[in-house]
């Protein structure tokens, strides 16, 4: 399986590392990142002052090259009635997003004492996993610590693990 990183906005290099690494390291696939591309305009909603997910997916599957694209950017999203998404993706699609933008905060919940950047990158690692596991038809796992549980704050983003469950990886991998 290829995977594509379509970095959209200004996504630094260690985001764009971070990304490849932890599809690397979980799923059996070849990761390439595209070229940056730019944000879409139409996508952006004036009163919410936030990005529409959705416009994201699109992109990627536009312009991405892999089996399964993942949009990367630093901007805010939603979703519907979601105030924010960490990202977005539909089960079984090619395409989906993260967004890095409430991922930077530098509060780990006090149980580690790790630095922010490390912090963040961990949490980019998560989440670009958590959105492709939807990709490749995983749900939601009721495990805490598999990384495909719901994870609508950053604390418990921070207590996943990087990892599929048993139970998540016998059904992908
Ligand atoms: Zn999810
Ligand atoms: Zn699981």
């Amino acid at each position: 399986m290829l995977v594509d990183i379509v970095p959209v906005g200004d996504v630094s290099a260690a985001v764009k590392r971070a990304a490849s690494e932890g599809l690397r390291s979980v799923y059996d696939c070849d990761v390439t990142i595209h070229e940056p591309q730019p944000l879409p305009s139409d996508a952006f909603d004036h009163g919410r002052e936030q990005y529409s997910a959705e416009e994201f997916i699109q992109l990627a599957e536009q312009v991405g090259t892999g089996e399964k694209n993942i949009g990367v950017t630093p901007k805010d999203l939603f979703y519907r009635r979601r105030n924010y998404v960490f990202g977005l993706a539909y089960l079984d699609g090619s395409g989906s997003v993260v967004s890095t933008y409430r991922l930077q905060t530098s509060s780990d919940g006090g149980f580690s004492n790790r630095s922010s950047e490390d912090i963040f990158e961990d949490r980019i690692r998560k989440e670009i996993v958590h959105e492709i596991g939807h990709t490749m038809g995983l749900e939601h796992c009721d495990n805490k610590r598999c990384v495909m549980n719901f994870s609508p704050t950053v604390r418990e983003v921070d207590v996943k693990e990087e990892n599929l469950c048993g139970t998540c990886q016998r059904m992908v991998l």
